[in-house]
């Protein structure tokens, strides 16, 4: 996959003057068949924009997007047929009007199929087909909702944050069931995280992004072992040895993608700043069998 996106928001204070969102600059993505890729990085650095655009949901103002060796900005039809998402937020993304069994029925017309499909994410088909999801909690209706993505038997799943909106006792209950998943069906997914913990414990490979652009990309063993780049090392670094804990970003403000910094746009917030980093964009270079962009692997 390669994709940008640019995004035109009209300025709401004056109604006129048309402001411009680079979302994601540049951000070219690569998942490899059967892995997960965990996408890794803190509100507003562009991740949902990054699952809409993969997803055919949005469309990138520049770039090219290849799906199965197809242009997917050409076949979406195609695109749509092997790629399912999930959202962070259940009771928002399914139809509060359709019980589950016609949830899933509305995807895969095979009454047997939709039973197996309940089984297959823990539930109890005589007990959850006849319920409307505002009766379910959190949990089931997340499971409703990963086995309505999987009723087309997609390809790329992607997952959009699909445990933050959970209790947090739930959380490790449906990461486990979709680990176990993709064990089974052998599906690649494309993982959207702010929590470091999560991201670690899912990812095979990690793109940490970061107001827009990737700073770190590779194998996510190598990352959580030895992170390069000094954002990717600030995240790590704020995590306990034990237990699961919510990204805690380093200290300032995350930059606005309305005007970022020039330069390296973490440099307002990096401790190892130098003057290149203020005038000119690193590049994203292979560093030890990864991809960083940091100056301070330039020289
Ligand atoms: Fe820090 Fe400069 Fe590297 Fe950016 S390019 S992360 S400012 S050292």
């Amino acid at each position: 996959y390669y994709a940008s996106s640019k995004i035109g928001l009209l300025d709401r204070l004056t109604g006129k003057k048309p402001l411009f969102v680079k979302a994601l600059d540049d951000v070219s993505i690569t998942i490899n068949e059967g892995e997960v890729l965990g996408v890794l990085g803190e509100s507003g650095c562009g991740k949902t924009t990054l699952a809409k655009i993969l997803a055919t949901l949005e469309k990138p103002t520049y770039g090219e997007l290849y799906f199965m060796g197809k242009n997917a900005l050409k076949n979406e039809e195609f695109v749509r047929k092997h790629v399912s998402i999930v959202f962070q937020n259940p009771l928002l993304s399914l139809n509060p009007r359709l019980t589950v069994e016609e949830l899933i029925y509305e995807v895969n017309k095979n009454k047997e199929e939709v039973k197996k499909l309940l089984d297959l994410v823990g539930l109890n088909y005589d007990y959850v087909k006849d319920k409307y999801p505002n009766e379910l909690s959190g949990g089931q209706a997340q499971r409703v909702a990963i086995a309505r993505a999987l009723a087309k038997n997609p390809s790329l799943l992607i997952l959009d944050e699909p445990t933050s909106a959970l209790d947090a006792s739930v959380q490790a209950q449906i990461l486990n069931l979709l680990i176990d998943l993709q064990k089974e069906l052998k599906i690649t997914y494309l993982f959207i995280t702010h929590n470091i913990s999560v991201a670690k414990y899912i990812s095979d490979r990690l793109m940490v992004l970061y107001a827009g652009k990737v700073v770190e990309e590779g194998s996510a063993n190598d990352i959580f072992e030895k992170p390069l780049h000094p954002y990717t090392q600030g995240l790590i670094s704020s995590v306990p040895k034990f237990g699961v804990k919510d990204l805690r970003p380093p200290s300032g403000e995350a930059p606005s993608l309305i005007n970022p910094p020039p330069g390296c746009r973490f440099h307002p917030r990096c401790p190892f700043a130098m003057q290149i980093c203020k005038v000119k964009e690193p590049p994203l270079l292979e560093v030890e069998g990864r991809k960083v962009a940091c100056w301070l692997y330039t020289r």
